[in-house]
């Protein structure tokens, strides 16, 4: 082979390699696409079947994105999207109230509304004790109350029996948190205290014991994790039951478990129609527990687009 073709082959090599780098190159991204799942330009594909009843095909580019829910540093504490209700320092967004409403929301009798107004002379005021990091239920001193409202929810409440130990069953850490001022889960003291299954510690107040006693001695703090499916009403009518999950200490007492109505005491509960959203609070039954931590999410549906 002449010198001068040589040169040729040799330039030619090059080509070829430079080209082929060229390509190895552009495939690059491809393979790497390949490997995260992701194919072509879209982030999905638009060749798979239709998901039931919805307009969306099966891994569908087009299917919005959820926002984005920043955690919070420690577990338990408030995630970016939260209305942190109490943070261990300041009420302001909490009122006190004496109801003037019977359980449930039913209007107090005549005769009992009486006996109360007669009692309230001797109240003392509204408002329970803000200690350094929770308040304290006051005896005979109101409900607390969130002054916003709420419909359907995932909630945080952390909650500590009082250390001295006093008295027995529904008198021994009595509270309550009550899911739009009506849908109680029982707060009480749990351990080695005997009370009727219904109204323990965890339980839908009156209607189903927690599937599981997941209490912590007095003096400990405990966890809430709730989440609620407020009732939906048309008119007078019962559309859609209130639905609890609930978790005490991380551990599961309802599983989605359909309310059958507002809290009552020894009565069968039953729905009454009310506003779509209604108040968290906290029931006063006159024994000192103790709450700190209280942060609430309004919950969305499925495919709402990010903002
Ligand atoms: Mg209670």
């Amino acid at each position: 082979m002449r010198k001068r073709d040589l040169g040729m082959v040799a330039a030619i090599v090059t080509g070829l390699a430079l080209a082929w780098l060229a390509g190895a190159q552009s495939q690059a991204p491809r393979a790497a696409a390949a490997q995260s799942g992701v194919h072509g330009e879209e982030l999905g594909f638009t060749d798979t079947p239709m998901l039931p009843g919805l307009p969306y095909h099966v891994h569908d580019p087009g299917r919005p994105h959820p926002p984005v829910v920043t955690p919070p540093a420690e577990p338990g504490g408030p995630p970016s999207d939260a209305i942190v209700l109490f943070n261990g320092r300041d009420l302001s967004q909490w009122k006190f109230e004496r109801r003037q409403m019977g359980a449930g929301g039913r209007a107090m009798s005549a005769e009992a509304l009486a006996k109360m107004r007669k009692s309230q002379a001797n109240l003392p005021p509204l408002g329970w004790k803000l200690e350094d990091g929770y308040v304290e239920v006051v005896p005979r001193a109101g409900d607390m109350l969130t002054k916003e409202k709420f419909g359907d929810v995932q909630l945080h409440v952390e909650f500590e029996m009082p250390p001295d130990v006093q008295g027995h069953s529904q008198n021994r850490g009595n509270s309550g948190v009550l899911l739009q001022s009506r849908y109680e889960i029982q707060v009480l003291d749990g351990y080695h205290n005997p009370t009727y299954a219904d109204g323990m510690i965890g339980a839908i107040y009156g209607q189903w014991p927690p599937l599981a006693n997941a209490a912590r001695q007095p003096g400990q703090w405990q966890t809430y994790d709730i989440v609620f499916e407020a009732p939906k009403f048309q008119g007078e009518t019962l559309v859609k039951p209130a639905y609890f999950t609930v978790f005490l200490n991380g551990i599961l007492l309802h599983n989605h478990k359909e309310s059958m109505g507002p809290m009552i005491y020894r009565q069968v509960a039953h729905y009454v129609p009310q506003p779509a959203e209604d108040s968290l609070m906290l029931q006063n039954h006159n024994q000192p527990v103790r709450y700190r931590n209280i942060w609430i999410r309004r919950l969305k549906g499925y495919d709402q687009p990010e903002k």
